[in-house]
């Protein structure tokens, strides 16, 4: 039995949703899609954008290309307070509970967005208690506290 299930999302579109209390540590889906070389990845314009939120580093060699309809793990959204966390163990990658999900709870997970000029660009609606309003990763978001302190 699948351990999640799509459903319209709190924060953005759709999101995936526990369908059953999920331990700390379970593997919960797997992150599909292809395999391309860094190479590619470098060459292909279709991957200019620096916010690539699909494609994931592999190794030294190799990428991981999970924009397609496919791979129903690129439906969970960023969250400032994330529960699951997404790692590679050879060339496959997984999605796992980082915490203990209660059934019915959003899945989500930092996307790891580093904090350049265009962060306003990428608003997030994750509605944590700690978000600060934008998809920026955990160890960049003291920048944009920072920012907002000097404005006040
Ligand atoms: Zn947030």
């Amino acid at each position: 039995m699948k351990l999640y299930k799509i459903k319209k999302s709190n924060i953005d579109n759709r999101g995936l949703y526990a369908s059953q209390n999920i331990k700390e540590g379970t593997k919960i889906i797997e992150y599909k899609g292809k395999v391309i070389t860094k190479k590619k990845s470098e060459e292909d314009s279709k991957f200019d954008n620096d916010k690539a939120i699909y494609l994931f580093n592999l190794n030294k060699r190799y990428d991981l290309d999970g924009d397609f309809k496919f791979n129903e793990a690129r439906l969970i959204n960023h969250s400032c307070n994330p529960n699951c966390e997404v790692f590679g163990t050879g060339l496959k990658v997984w999605v796992y509970a980082i915490r203990d999900i209660k059934k019915n709870e959003e899945l989500s997970y930092d996307y790891g967005f580093s904090f350049d000029k265009d962060y306003k660009d990428y608003p997030c609606k994750c509605s944590s208690k700690n978000c600060i309003g934008y998809i920026v990763r955990e160890g960049s978001r003291w920048r944009v506290k920072k920012l907002n302190y000097i404005k006040k």
